[in-house]
């Protein structure tokens, strides 16, 4: 299953283990987490969690 990151738009590959699955993931690329819901390997929500931006703004 693939999963676009929400903050870089890099396709995340997760293995069969995500195909039911509640939890979080990181983005490889930008080290985004999103949280995603997946049932019968589609998935249903996907949400950012956390994001480089994100933390840039914080320290601001
Ligand atoms: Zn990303």
């Amino acid at each position: 299953m693939k999963i676009n990151c929400l903050s870089c738009g890099h396709k995340v590959e997760v293995d069969d283990a995500y195909d039911d699955y509640a939890g979080q993931i990181k983005c490889y690329a930008c080290h985004a987490i999103m949280e995603i819901k997946s049932e019968d390997g589609k998935l249903k929500s996907v949400k950012l969690a956390w994001s480089v931006d994100r933390q840039a703004d914080a320290e601001k």
